[in-house]
């Protein structure tokens, strides 16, 4: 029977658990000791080995004759269990199982004794989909489980976890596994497998593994899949890794201030269905290779791609883009679903410093302006030729706005340039930065219907500012400056091109 790589090498003994030594330890002395918790927590990112711990768990409990805390393996019960036959040991994914029947069911179990071996052990994977009314059915009978009952939950987000199953529950954290430990095991299984793999593709493996090591050998089994070697070529391929090159290109359109096709090989990327806050790492630490190349005058890094790239920034200015970068992997971090968002207003933050008011990043702007001056090239500072997508591109939507116009007409609808348009934006800008970079390059006008329009020079700029508690901010600093007194729903939020009005 085919079985994935993962399945067929998963650890039997608490020993064989890679990175985890501060929770299999200590499994093992209160297993041996019978110091056994009726209630374990697992929690953790996915695929550093909880389902794995608790499956030994199962097993060492029951083992007849175990060793030192890890079960034998041969004895009836751990066959029983390995094959999956025993009745006793119940394994429940919470993801599909969540209601308070599901907990109930479990509930109704585990009055009876088992029926062969010495402990039942239920083991509730994701236990953070649960429903409500399901913690509390569980929590009853965590609150007294006969003694032959063991639980072992496990969660990838501890924090959904109400706190009274929480002081239940004896809790182990489990780690991301380093890169490290992720290549050593994957020889391993290489070996066992004959499975040739370039040392370099294993390190590409391991870092996309990102500390999992269930991701990391189900990779390697797509890139084994074809029978030939796993050359590094070969995996970038298939695994849709971000070549340096890429790395390399975003980074220059970064530093030529090329915003339209920077955010074209995010969407490339966000399309492709690779995961964004992945390349967002790898451009990071590629961007930090590049800062520590310049900041070491070139003898940290002899790799071409790196040395290149470090030729078009400056110390300060890589400084400033890794301060954006990080703060945006942070907020991806928080949000994965904005990911792209995220990604996508770092980029135009740093491809166009007027709208970054930071004071690293007007220190980055100086030490532009002295570069400038000590080459003697006064040029304009976009020198990259325009592109057909820079027709519309964002950077193009944040010309600093110039003499605002008196009066226009849209039909019957005559506009009134808001003279304070500056001052509003200054007011909002002590409040929300960010929403101040974006109503800086629109206009405010009155209209003869009573009505506030405000607009934007981009789609973007208008869902960004029309977000409720955005726009409430923009409203407040209109009105108090304005001395008017205008809500949601007579401010008009859209997007009209400064030059088709002029
Ligand atoms: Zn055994």
């Amino acid at each position: 029977m085919y079985q994935a790589l993962y399945r067929k090498w998963r650890p039997q003994v608490f020993e064989d658990v890679i990175g985890q030594k501060h929770i299999t330890e200590v499994l093992k002395s209160e297993i041996s000791s019978g110091k056994i918790s009726h209630a374990y927590l697992f929690c953790g990112p996915r695929g550093t080995g909880k389902t794995t711990c608790a499956k030994i768990i199962a097993r060492a409990v029951n083992c007849e004759h175990p060793v030192n805390g890890d079960p034998c393996g041969n004895c009836p019960s751990c066959k029983a269990i390995l094959e999956g036959s025993a009745t006793d040991i119940v394994e429940m994914d919470a993801a599909s199982n969540n209601g308070v029947d599901d907990i109930r069911d479990i509930r109704d179990a585990v009055v009876y004794t088992p029926a062969e071996l010495k402990y039942r052990v239920f083991i509730i994977d994701e236990v953070h989909m649960l429903s409500i009314s399901a913690f509390n059915a569980l929590l009853k009978t965590l609150e007294e489980p006969p003694a032959h009952v063991i639980f072992v939950l496990a969660t990838t987000e501890l924090q959904k976890i109400p706190a009274t199953i929480l002081s239940r529950c004896q809790r182990f954290d489990f780690h991301r596994v380093t890169p490290m430990d992720i290549i050593s095991r994957m020889k391993t299984v290489c070996a066992g497998e004959k499975i040739e793999a370039e040392e370099s593709a294993l390190d590409l493996i391991a870092r996309m593994a990102q500390g999992s090591f269930r991701d990391a050998l189900n990779m390697l089994e797509f890139c084994a899949g074809s029978g030939e070697n796993i050359t590094l070529s070969k995996a970038t391929d298939l695994l849709g890794a971000s070549p340096v090159e890429l790395l390399a290109d975003i980074s220059t359109c970064i530093a030529e201030k090329r915003t339209a096709d920077a955010l074209k090989i995010i969407d490339n990327v966000y399309l492709s269905s690779r995961d964004i806050a992945v390349f967002w790492r790898e451009l990071i630490a590629f961007l930090r290779d590049v800062m520590m190349t310049i900041a070491t005058r070139g003898t940290y890094s002899n790799d071409k791609t790196v040395v290149d790239t470090a030729g078009k920034f400056t110390v300060m200015k890589v400084m400033r883009i890794l301060e954006v970068f990080t703060q945006a992997e942070g907020d991806m971090n928080k949000l994965p679903a904005n990911a792209k968002l995220y990604a996508e207003m770092a980029t135009v933050k740093v491809c166009d410093p007027t709208m970054d008011t930071d004071p690293t990043a007007i220190l980055s702007r100086i030490s532009d302006l002295e570069e400038k001056i000590a080459s003697g090239n006064f040029k304009k500072a976009v020198s990259a030729p325009a592109s057909k997508a820079d027709e519309n591109s964002v950077s193009k939507l944040f010309v600093p706005y110039e003499e605002p116009v008196k009066m226009t007409y849209e039909g019957k609808l005559a506009l009134t340039a808001c003279k304070s348009w500056p001052e509003i934006v200054r007011k909002v800008q002590r409040q929300d930065s960010m929403t101040a970079t974006f109503i800086r390059g629109a206009q405010g006008y009155t209209g003869s219907d009573g009505q506030f329009y405000i607009n934007c020079d981009s789609d973007f700029a208008v869902s960004y500012v029309s977000d409720m508690r955005r726009l409430t901010i923009v409203i407040l600093a209109i009105n108090q400056i304005c001395n008017t007194s205008y809500n949601e729903k007579n401010v008009v939020v859209r997007v009209v091109m400064q030059h088709i009005i002029q």
